[in-house]
C-alpha cells in the first residue's frame, strides 16, 4: 500500500517536472497533488482508488487546466484591480504632496516677499537723508549725537578738524598781527535758542595774511569753549567773519570775572523779550570795544563749534583775556548756564602762537 502511494507520489514528481513548459502538464501535476492528499488520508482505500484516480487524472487534467486559467484570470483582475488602487493611491499622494509643497511655497514666497519689501523699507529709512534741525548741549539732541540728527552734520561726528580745542604745545612763531578795520556800525539781536547772537552791518573786515575776511556776527557762550593748557575761562565771545570765497575766520576773546564789559551791557540792554525775536536798536555799536588791548594769539584750523560743524575755519584765539562783571555773567547764565561744545581732539593739528 505504501508502495503504490510512492508511485503515485513519483508520478505527480514527474508531472511536476514536465510541468516547467508545458501548461497543461502543470495543471495536471497541480490537480494530481490536489488528489493525491485525500488519497494518503484514507489509506484504507487507497488499493482501490490508486488505480482509478490515476486513470482519472488524464481525463480531469483539460477541464482542471480550464478551472485553473479562469481563477489566474480572476487573479490578474483582481491584481490589475489592486495595481490600479495602488497607482490611485499613489497618484493621490503625489498630488496631495506637490499640492502640500506648493502651498509651502507659496506661503514661503509670500515671506520672503514681505521680509524683503520691509528691508527695502528699512533700507529707505536708512538712506534717506535726515533733516532734523534740533540741537542742544545736553541729553539726546547734545554734542555727542549732533551727527545723527542731520546728514548733513555728518562733520560733527566724523571730521578730524574740529574745534573747540585745547591749545597746547603751540609753535612760538613771530605770527603777525591781525589786521582790524572794525567801525561803529548798526546792529540786531536774537535769542536764537542756542546763544544770543549780534548781527553787525557791513564794513567791519579784518585782514589775515592777505585775505580779507568782514566781520558777519558775533555771539557768547558760557563756559569758554576753547582751553589754553587745559583750563577755560568763565565766558567767551566769537567774531565770526568771512571772505568773499566764503572761508571763516573766528576770533575769539575770553572773557573772565572782573570789570564790567562795555559792549556787552549795551546788548543786554537791548536784550529781546521772547526767544527767536530780532531787536535791531537804534543805537551803534564798535566791534572795536570787543577787542583786548593786547592782540598775541594762538591759531589753527578748525570748525564751526555747532551743527553743521562745518571745517577749513581759521581760528585765531586771543591770549589776553577781556573781564565782564558777575552781574553781565551771572545774566547770561540765566539764559544759557551752558552752551559749549566739549574740546576736541586735536589730531595731530599744528597750533601756532605768538612769541
Ligand atoms: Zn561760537
Amino acid at each position: 500500500m505504501r508502495n503504490l502511494i510512492a508511485l503515485f507520489a513519483c508520478s505527480c514528481v514527474a508531472l511536476s517536472a514536465s510541468a516547467a513548459n508545458d501548461p497543461a502538464a502543470a495543471a495536471a501535476a497541480r490537480l494530481a497533488a490536489s488528489v493525491s492528499r485525500p488519497a494518503s488520508a484514507m489509506v484504507p482505500a487507497a488499493t482501490k482508488k490508486a488505480e482509478p484516480a490515476e486513470k482519472k487524472a488524464e481525463p480531469k487534467a483539460e477541464p482542471a487546466a480550464s478551472a485553473s486559467s479562469t481563477s489566474e484570470e480572476d487573479a490578474e483582475v483582481e491584481l490589475s484591480a489592486k495595481i490600479a488602487q495602488r497607482l490611485a493611491a499613489l497618484r493621490e499622494r503625489q498630488q496631495a504632496r506637490a499640492t502640500a509643497a506648493a502651498r509651502a511655497k507659496k506661503i514661503a514666497d509670500a515671506k520672503r516677499k514681505q521680509e524683503e519689501q520691509a528691508a527695502a523699507a528699512a533700507a529707505a529709512i536708512a538712506a534717506a537723508p535726515k533733516r532734523g534741525t534740533g540741537w542742544s548741549y545736553e541729553g539726546e539732541t547734545g554734542p555727542a549725537n549732533w551727527s545723527k540728527i542731520n546728514s548733513d552734520w555728518v562733520k560733527c561726528g566724523t571730521g578730524n578738524r574740529q574745534s573747540p580745542i585745547d591749545l597746547r604745545d603751540g609753535i612760538k612763531v613771530n605770527l603777525e598781527q591781525i589786521s582790524f578795520d572794525y567801525h561803529p556800525s548798526s546792529f540786531s539781536e536774537v535769542n536764537n535758542g542756542h546763544t544770543i547772537q549780534v548781527t553787525v552791518g557791513g564794513g567791519n573786515f579784518i585782514t589775515v595774511g592777505n585775505t580779507v575776511y568782514e566781520l558777519q556776527e558775533f555771539h557768547f557762550h558760557r563756559p569758554s569753549e576753547e582751553k589754553i593748557n587745559g583750563k577755560g575761562t568763565e565766558m567767551v565771545i566769537h567774531l565770526v567773519h568771512k571772505s568773499a570765497e566764503g572761508k571763516i575766520a573766528i576770533v575769539a576773546v575770553l572773557l573772565e570775572r572782573g570789570q564790567p564789559h562795555r559792549l556787552m551791557q549795551t546788548i543786554w540792554d537791548n536784550l529781546p523779550l521772547e526767544k527767536f525775536d530780532t531787536v535791531s536798536p537804534a543805537i551803534v555799536i564798535d566791534p572795536t570795544d570787543a577787542l583786548p588791548e593786547r592782540r598775541d594769539y594762538f591759531t589753527y584750523m578748525g570748525s564751526l563749534t555747532e551743527p553743521p560743524c562745518t571745517e577749513g575755519v581759521l581760528w585765531m584765539v586771543f591770549k589776553q583775556p577781556m573781564q565782564a562783571s558777575p552781574a553781565q555773567m551771572a545774566l547770561f547764565s540765566r539764559l544759557y548756564p551752558l552752551n559749549a561744545r566739549p574740546v576736541q581732539s586735536t589730531a595731530g593739528r599744528m597750533i601756532k602762537e605768538s612769541n
